[in-house]
């Protein structure tokens, strides 16, 4: 079942936010179980917000998820919840999943291990602090995650499949028209919230999607069900 998302490797330039290309693999041989299973997946997609929280756009994008009914799973940066608390509270009350993208936003493979670990286990502490509850996904910045990280942290690694670049382009239509043109049954896409082009952007897909028929799950519900 990972075939497409292990795929999705962002390849970063000087920061992350600089440059990305997203590249494809043949899926593993295992994966043809996944392809088999896809109608279970059926009008069904997971949408994922990273890099927050901010207050003004988070804020904004939680209005427009409760309004729509959708449940979202939140990759936050860790040292963007001192100030915010009140918005992850709210996340977590309001049914989406928190997951971490990470203290300071880095790449973790750049990091010597005992410094990911404190990134990761910083963060978790931070969003637990908060809901109570242990955080069980990550996110890795720019997809750079190392498999024996996941034996360190025990935390499941979430990448994405729908990849509109909404980081780098204020032009909501056609960060629209890419996520309509690339989303199919079961997959995982990606916004970043701490943008307001992002949030107009992310709220006019689910319109569409929920118009289509398409129901919005959490990333627990996606990988799990
Ligand atoms: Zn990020």
């Amino acid at each position: 079942m990972w075939g497409k998302r292990l795929a999705a490797i962002v390849i970063c330039g000087i920061i992350c936010f600089a440059a990305a290309a997203v590249m494809e693999e043949e899926p593993p041989a295992d994966a043809i179980e996944f392809v088999a299973g896809k109608n279970y997946y059926e009008k069904t997609v997971a949408i994922t917000f990273d890099d927050g929280p901010r207050a003004r756009t988070t804020s904004r994008l939680l209005d427009g998820l409760k309004e729509r009914g959708v449940k979202a799973t939140f990759f936050v940066v860790g040292q963007n919840i001192e100030g915010n608390e009140e918005l992850i509270k709210r996340m977590y009350d309001e049914g989406h999943v928190i997951g971490n993208h990470t203290y300071t936003h880095v790449e973790l493979n750049k990091l010597s291990k005992s410094s990911a670990i404190n990134e990761i286990v910083k963060t978790n502490e931070a969003i637990e602090a908060i809901t109570g509850e242990p955080v069980k996904f990550i996110r890795p910045p720019c997809g750079a995650w190392d498999e024996e990280m996941y034996f360190e942290v025990n935390m499941t690694p979430v990448f994405w499949s729908v990849d509109p670049k909404d980081w780098c382009t204020g032009d909501v239509t056609g960060v629209v028209s890419r996520v309509m043109g690339d989303t199919a049954d079961g997959d995982i896409i990606l916004f970043h919230d701490i943008y307001d082009s992002s949030v107009t952007a992310a709220l006019e897909v689910i319109d569409r999607l929920q118009s289509q028929g398409y129901k919005f799950v959490t990333i627990e519900n996606i990988l799990i069900e």
